[in-house]
């Protein structure tokens, strides 16, 4: 195969992908008009439901523009194959081998930060002000940019700087080592998150002594479960919507809810959602999340290394020999029907997860609280109640609200 037909393969890919996305959103925007389950009837006035319907046609037509912006912008950068030109240029710079790609992932870093910028602060400041969302400031908004950029300049220019070194040293065997590196990284983030992380963006507060932590202990001491961490995070510093989840694994475990989700719920309805979160426990997801992804990565980086030493696909990325940064990003594009695939899977394991969750709360008579919450919170976040069913499977971690209600009812 010539470098241009893998060119022109890699370019029909993206196209394709943004073609089958656009498909999606498309018959999901059809499948929101439907008329309202009978189930969910009344769930919305008719005031509140004809917000709701222009909420999601806003958010459909930005991210239809934006992924059609992202779209043209790298097709652009691939048939002009500057990416291999930048590449040289940044070898220009140094010899350096991890130097050259911490400049060349940088400057693609940076450039891609200044480009969808705008669309970030259309979408807080303008589409989520507009529907009375968004609480973030201008100050926050700085500030969390600031802190997410200092994190990916430590944690990314740190991990590739490992990863490019180990492929310096282990040629194409590099993959395991590099599974061995993200592996460990993926399990001290998942224990260290809530303590390193979460403190740079977010106030977390222990649930204080009161009606709510004796229900929820009450309920803990039920189910067999010892609860020593919850957590109430200050998310109404960034928007109104609402949520609660369950994060790091052994004695790091912590469940943390929301403090719009405290005020928005009755303390059984609250209780109801930790139930959720305690059965997402009992039932293992976490570990089991965490091996699937961990099988996935390993399966994906054994494929990279077997590409990493191909000129054609160097060629077609505009270099004359195969480097890792360009391999990377060819390997990266030409693998997204795969990882399409894998999404569909991950998803669909998900959603079964969350069924298994509910039904927990339900086999300790939290169901009818459990359903009622999830009504609230739909509601408050002006959700689609009527999804395409093609497009719950490709982007739906959760089942729809209406599923979840008809299976919770059926205990
Ligand atoms: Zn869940």
């Amino acid at each position: 195969m010539s470098s241009t037909t893998l060119l022109i393969i890699i370019m029909a890919i993206v196209l394709a992908e943004y073609l089958l996305s656009e498909w999606l959103s498309f018959r999901n925007s059809k499948s929101s008009k439907l008329p309202v389950p009978q189930q969910l009837e009344g769930l919305y006035d008719a005031e509140k439901y004809e917000k709701q319907q222009r909420y999601f046609r806003v958010n459909s037509r930005f991210s239809f523009v934006s992924s059609t912006f992202s779209t043209i912008v790298m097709l652009l950068l691939l048939s002009t194959q500057l990416f291999g030109e930048l590449y040289e240029y940044c070898s220009s710079i140094t010899t350096h081998i991890i130097a050259v790609n911490i400049i060349f992932f940088g400057i693609i870093l940076i450039a891609s930060d200044i480009t969808t910028l705008p669309f970030q602060i259309y979408e807080t400041f303008v589409i989520e002000e507009r529907f009375g969302f968004n609480k973030t400031t201008v100050k926050t908004f700085i500030g969390d940019k600031i802190k997410s950029l200092f994190l990916t300049i430590i944690l990314g220019g740190g991990l590739l700087s490992l990863i490019v070194w180990l492929y310096t040293l282990l040629g194409t065997n590099f993959w395991w080592a590099a599974f061995c590196v993200a592996i460990s990284f993926s399990l001290v983030m998942s224990m260290f998150y809530s303590q390193l992380i979460v403190p740079l963006f977010n106030k977390q507060t222990p649930l204080p002594e009161g009606e709510l932590r004796d229900e929820i202990n009450e309920f803990a001491q039920r189910a067999g479960f010892k609860i020593t961490n919850i957590y109430v995070i200050d998310g109404s510093k960034r928007t109104t919507k609402a949520n609660a989840y369950f994060t790091g694994l052994g004695k790091k475990k912590r469940i943390v809810l929301y403090d719009t989700l405290i005020e928005e719920l009755t303390t059984k309805e609250v209780v109801a959602v930790l139930a959720h979160e305690i059965g997402h426990y009992k039932k293992r997801h976490t570990l089991q999340n965490f091996f699937m992804s961990g099988l996935a990565m390993l399966i994906q980086l054994y494929i990279l290394s077997l590409t990493l030493t191909n000129v054609t696909m160097a060629e077609a990325m505009g270099a004359s020999e195969p480097v890792f940064a360009l391999s990377l990003i060819a390997f990266g594009i030409l693998y997204t029907p795969v990882d399409l695939l894998t999404g569909l899977f991950m998803n669909s394991v998900s959603r079964r997860a969350e069924y298994q969750a509910d039904d927990f709360a339900a086999k300790y008579g939290l169901g009818e609280e459990l359903i009622t919450s999830l009504k609230k919170l739909s509601v408050k976040s002006l959700s689609n109640l009527t999804p395409d069913k093609l497009y719950v499977k490709f982007y739906y971690s959760h089942p729809t609200l209406l599923q979840r209600i008809l299976a919770i009812k059926k205990d």
